[in-house]
């Protein structure tokens, strides 16, 4: 039987959650549908932070959720999720409650268990038991204002605690990318892995390569606008699953320190790109291939940062445009690097994309001190060339 704490027993009140969230929350309730807030928006409630986003989980059925609101879509191919949209690109996500599935009901090839696992429709018990941390499948009910909860996530709130449910060794294959959200989790909150995700870890971190790409894709750049790119690929380094993660990227101290200033470059309120987060990610492998000196021509690193950069943005899909700003971003720390008086330099201040690549330039002379008398020299020549250059920096409201 779940733990159920009643409205005056948990610090969640309405005012907290979304005006439109709490519309469609109302809605189903009114038609006699259970109604929840569920995920991560609890679990944030619950720590006083602020949720990035509400979801809703729901007995109704996609078509039943669609019958009631006339700004619903139904997304997914892989399940089948409605999406109800609001002014300002706002979407609520409602989910119908899923089950997990005995061995027996699977079908035979197991590439195929996920896919089935997700699309049988279950209690809200076992909602909250397909869900990959306690944390993470706590549940508000919109019905009686109360916290329910099926896995003993409270318990691990209090204690500050990444506990899968279940038994990590099965859910770590069931999907792999559980074992990179336990330590972003870990990362995000500041709270402690349960001891039995190491060596759950141990026995499965090869598994990471066969997880879809485009999964770990969105994980990592989650982790660099969350701002925790260096703790978590430094504590995914100590656990061998790096080699699994990002086939190419060698991890070194001097990598994992550049990513800290990236990491504090987003905390101070800076959007990262892509194309920033790859070039990051990469530079100091970069630097080693191609050491920038006058001796290196320019044909040269160009091949190095091709060489670097394509294959992970082949296998991670990414687009030619994002690789080409990260190759300009490399080339132009190339360049910075090299130091002043070279041919083009008037052109070379002035482009647009020298900014961002003085950005990374930046970043980088934090790691390497060595270079800070260089960082200097160009930035008189940028404050002297004419036209300033200014980064097109984005900044989070
Ligand atoms: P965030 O603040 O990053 O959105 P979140 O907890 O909402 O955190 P999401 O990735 O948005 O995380 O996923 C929503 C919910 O779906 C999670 O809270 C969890 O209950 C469930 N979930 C997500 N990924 C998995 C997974 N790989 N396996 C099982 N459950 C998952
Ligand atoms: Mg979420």
């Amino acid at each position: 039987l779940p733990i159920i704490l009643a409205r005056d027993q948990h610090p969640i009140s309405r005012r907290q959650v979304d005006e439109d969230c709490l519309k469609v929350l109302y809605r189903l309730h009114r038609n006699g549908f259970k109604s929840y807030l569920v995920g991560g928006s609890v679990r944030d409630l619950l720590l006083g932070r602020t949720p990035k986003d509400f979801d809703i989980g729901t007995d109704a059925t996609p078509n039943q959720i669609k019958r009631l609101f006339r700004n619903c879509f139904l997304v997914g191919r892989r399940f089948r999720l409605a999406h109800i949209r609001f002014a300002g690109n706002k979407v609520i996500e409602v989910a119908t409650f899923r089950r997990e599935v005995s061995p027996e009901e699977l079908p035979d090839d197991p590439s195929d268990h996920l896919h089935f696992v997700q699309n049988l429709f279950g209690t809200p018990g076992e909602d909250a038991f397909r869900r990959d941390f306690t944390i993470n499948a706590l549940f508000y009910n919109i019905a009686d204002f109360s916290v329910i909860d099926h896995v003993d996530g409270l318990a691990d709130l209090q204690q500050r605690l990444i506990r899968v449910i279940g038994d990590p060794l099965v859910r770590f294959v069931e999907d792999p990318v559980r074992m990179l959200r336990a330590i972003e989790f870990a990362a995000r909150l500041d709270f402690k892995l349960c001891d039995d995700i190491f060596p759950a870890i141990e026995q499965h971190r090869e598994l990471l390569a066969t997880a879809a790409p485009a999964r770990i894709r969105e994980e990592i750049m989650a982790l660099f606008r969350y701002g925790i790119a260096a703790p978590v690929l430094h504590q995914c380094r100590e656990l061998g699953m790096l080699p699994h993660l990002l086939a190419g990227y060698p991890g070194t101290d001097e990598g994992i320190s550049m990513l800290a200033q990236v990491d504090a470059r987003t905390h101070s309120g800076i959007i990262i790109d892509e194309s920033f987060a790859l070039a990051a990610l990469y530079l100091r492998l970069f630097m080693d291939s191609c050491p920038p000196g006058r001796s290196t021509p320019m044909t040269t690193a160009l091949q190095s940062a091709n060489e670097i950069l394509t294959p992970h943005c082949r296998y991670f899909s990414i687009a030619a445009g994002i690789r080409l700003q990260a190759r300009d971003l490399l080339i132009g720390c190339f360049r910075l690097v090299r130091g002043r008086g070279q041919r083009g330099e008037q052109k070379f201040l002035r482009h647009p994309a020298t900014a961002t690549a003085m950005e990374l330039f930046t970043l980088w002379t934090q790691v390497r001190p060595d270079l800070l008398p260089l960082l200097q020299e160009w930035n008189s020549a940028i404050s002297t060339c004419g036209k300033p250059v200014e980064a097109p920096v984005r900044r989070k409201r």
